[in-house]
Formats: structure tokens, C-alpha cells, sequence
């Protein structure tokens, strides 16, 4: 386990909490994937050397499989990793798996249930999931009562497409992850308070899309010079800023029906500085 920087994986004391990656790679295919470039980057060797991978176990004959062996993104298992947490005794704030999804294509349902296997046995810590494959979620529900239990949504239909999944798994906690907040024609706050009450959701993160390439985000849009007014520096880095209205329907839907909001620093300038719901986490 690492400490992580991502501001919204706490421990319950208020300090920044960990990444654990018993498993790693990814066949989700998002564009912006920070973590395949770190696995083609500076992980690459570490990754590569590990033969756990998915469907293969023992001799590889078929060039496919070969193909994967030599991609160092494809899902492969830690099982040496899965004891981390036990290993810490404080309680912890622990995001599983930012170099992968835990529900992830092809991902073996077996790797999953492993990971699960020691999250029971670890009350003391609260475990962030985080999904772009919410239709998986149901097949491991209940989750256990340390799971908090996520669905990222970057535009409208990803929104609709996350709550729907969250409505119908039993978790503790439920959140919607908005980040990159990408396309979030919704049509108001009203309508967004409305299902995310039905839904059960406690929790909205959002956040910028991020990168250290400038043309990484200006080359992707359709209307080029709109959505380049959008990009900004934070930092070291390059944002493109979601459309202000779209931050503050969030925030306006998440104060109608009462539930916390964490929105991350790159978004500049922060919204409506003057919400209480701002940055916070579910009790
Ligand atoms: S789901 Fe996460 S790890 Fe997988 S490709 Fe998308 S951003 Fe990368």
C-alpha cells in the first residue's frame, strides 16, 4: 500500500489515506487514463515481469495471449499484495485498485472475490471502490459495511447509467464520481436532486480533467476553440474546466437533498466558495 495524493481518499481521523493494487492493468479503454501511461512509463518493468494474467496460467501458445504478455496494461494479479491490509492495524482510508478496476473488463470475477476475502477481514478500514462497469456491481452485492461504493460519471449518460446500478446494490455508502466532469447536460439541479435521492447516492466527488499535455486536451473536443477557453493551468499541469453551471447544479442538487460534495482543488476557479457542502465527506 502507498500513501496516496488523491485528495478525496481520507482516513476516518482526516489524513490522506492509501492506494492497494493486488490487482493492476485495465481493458477499459478511457482516453484519459492516467494509469496506463505510469505502466507504460516508469512501472513498465515491474508490470512486465509478472505472468499473472488474466486467463492465462502455465504454458502461452496462443499469439494473443503472447501479445497481452508484452502489454504491460493488461490485467494481472498480486496475490503476494493482498495481505497489505492487514498489515495495519490504524484504521485506514484505502482506495482499492487506481491502477485498475475492481469490476473492470476482464477482470476474473475470482481476483475480485479474493480482494473482497481480505477486505472482510479488515473492519478497521474503509475501502473507496470505484467502477466504470456499474453493470458488475450487482453480482458482488451486499457489499460488506467497510466498502464505500462508487460509479464514475463523466457526461449525462454515464450519470444515468451509474445511479441506475447504485439504486439497485445494497452499500453503506454510494457515490457518484463526476471527474472528469466532461458533458453534464442534465437539464438542472432539480432533476438531479430527484434521482439521486431515489437512488440512495450519499456522496458526489467531481473534479477537472487533468493533464501534463496541453494538446492532450485541446486535440479531443469537437468545437475546438470553445472548449480550448476552457483549459486552464493548475500548477504543473493542464485542466480542462468542466462548464461552471454544471459544477453548480451539482452542488445546488447535492444541498436540495442533503449530501456531502467533495469538489477536487483543480477545479478553478472553486464554485460557490460560500456552500458548507463543499469538500466534504459522508458521515
Ligand atoms: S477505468 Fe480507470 S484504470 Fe481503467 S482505463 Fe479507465 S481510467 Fe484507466
Amino acid at each position: 500500500m502507498n500513501k496516496t495524493t488523491i485528495e478525496w481518499v481520507k482516513n476516518p481521523d482526516g489524513t490522506q489515506g492509501y492506494t492497494w493494487n493486488p490487482i493492476t492493468g485495465c481493458l477499459n479503454g478511457c482516453d484519459y487514463c492516467y494509469a496506463r501511461k505510469l505502466a507504460n512509463g516508469r512501472l513498465k518493468s515491474r508490470y512486465l515481469a509478472n505472468w499473472d494474467i488474466a486467463h492465462i496460467k502455465g504454458e502461452i501458445i496462443d499469439p494473443a495471449l503472447r501479445q497481452a504478455l508484452n502489454n504491460p496494461f493488461y490485467p494481472r494479479f498480486w496475490p503476494e499484495k493482498l495481505e497489505q491490509p492487514l498489515k495495519r492495524k490504524m484504521p485506514a482510508g484505502i482506495f482499492v485498485c487506481d491502477m485498475s478496476d475492481l469490476f473492470g473488463i476482464g477482470i476474473p470475477e475470482q481476483w475480485t472475490h479474493s480482494v473482497f476475502n481480505f477486505i472482510e477481514k479488515c473492519p478497521q478500514h474503509r475501502f473507496y471502490l470505484l467502477t466504470k462497469q456499474p453493470q458488475n456491481l450487482a453480482k458482488f452485492s451486499p457489499f460488506p459495511d467497510n466498502c464505500w461504493v462508487g460509479v464514475t460519471a463523466t457526461d449525462a449518460q454515464m450519470f444515468i447509467g451509474a445511479g441506475h446500478a447504485l439504486e439497485n446494490i445494497h452499500a453503506k455508502v454510494k457515490y457518484i464520481s463526476a471527474e472528469p466532469l466532461l458533458d453534464w447536460d442534465l437539464g438542472g439541479s432539480g432533476f438531479i436532486a430527484t434521482m439521486l435521492k431515489q437512488w440512495g447516492i450519499n456522496w458526489i466527488i467531481s473534479g477537472a480533467r487533468t493533464s501534463r499535455n496541453y494538446w492532450d486536451l485541446a486535440a479531443h473536443n469537437l468545437d475546438g476553440s470553445l472548449i480550448r477557453d476552457r483549459i486552464e493551468m493548475y500548477g504543473k499541469i493542464w485542466t480542462l474546466q468542466p462548464k461552471e453551471e454544471w459544477v453548480n447544479e451539482i452542488i445546488s442538487a447535492a444541498e436540495k437533498v442533503n449530501i456531502p460534495v467533495f469538489m477536487k482543488d483543480n477545479l478553478k476557479p472553486l464554485p460557490r466558495t460560500d456552500t458548507p457542502f463543499i469538500q466534504e465527506m459522508p458521515a
